[in-house]
């Protein structure tokens, strides 16, 4: 692994960076957002997770990342649900274990998005909050990362602090999710 994915405190980031922080859902972000704004970053949160099967759980999960950054006042994007274009950049890993290369894929996939969109929209570092749940290997994210947005991601040990009345999933995302653990 090369030089990029060193986890770092949020006071050692450049603070005029403008950062994304990409966000699979509300209850892993909460604790990141909650530090950033405390930080007084200008920052924005990001929600491109194609991967979340049915479509009416990608619903609910959204709905529940705009209700929390309504509530604490923080600013957020989101982009049109593309499940086709996630099966096929997993296609083939359709069957690996949780935490394999279907894994590695789903995240590498988001993560380059994350860095387009950062850049065309005018922001200059990513971050995520995909390694934050226990349930999540943080290393595997920063492979990922190294692979597919190497200049771009900053990785923040951002800790896991859900609201207490937010939407908790029992499954990661993907239907591959539940069977092949
Ligand atoms: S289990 Fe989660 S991280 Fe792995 S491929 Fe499915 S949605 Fe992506």
């Amino acid at each position: 692994m090369n030089n990029l994915t060193i986890n770092c405190q949020l006071s050692t980031v450049n603070s005029n960076q403008r950062i994304a922080l990409m966000s699979c859902c509300a209850p892993c972000s909460a604790g990141a957002i909650k530090e950033l704004a405390a930080g007084g970053r200008d920052f924005i949160v990001l929600f491109y997770n194609p991967n979340i099967f049915p479509r009416a759980e990608y619903d609910r999960r959204l709905d529940e990342q705009i209700k929390l950054c309504e509530k604490l006042g923080v600013k957020f994007a989101f982009t049109n649900y593309d499940h086709e274009k996630w099966l096929a950049a997993v296609k083939g890993h359709e069957q690996a274990p949780e935490h394999g290369s279907r894994c590695e894929l789903c995240f590498r996939m988001r993560l380059a998005y994350g860095a387009k969109w950062a850049k065309q929209n005018g922001y200059d570092k990513i971050t995520s909050v995909f390694g934050v749940s226990a349930h999540k290997d943080n290393n595997q994210v920063l492979r990922a990362a190294n692979d597919a947005a190497k200049n771009e991601y900053v990785n923040i040990d951002f800790p896991y602090a859900p609201e207490p009345d937010s939407y908790r999933q029992k499954y990661c995302g993907c239907e591959f999710s539940e069977t092949y653990r």
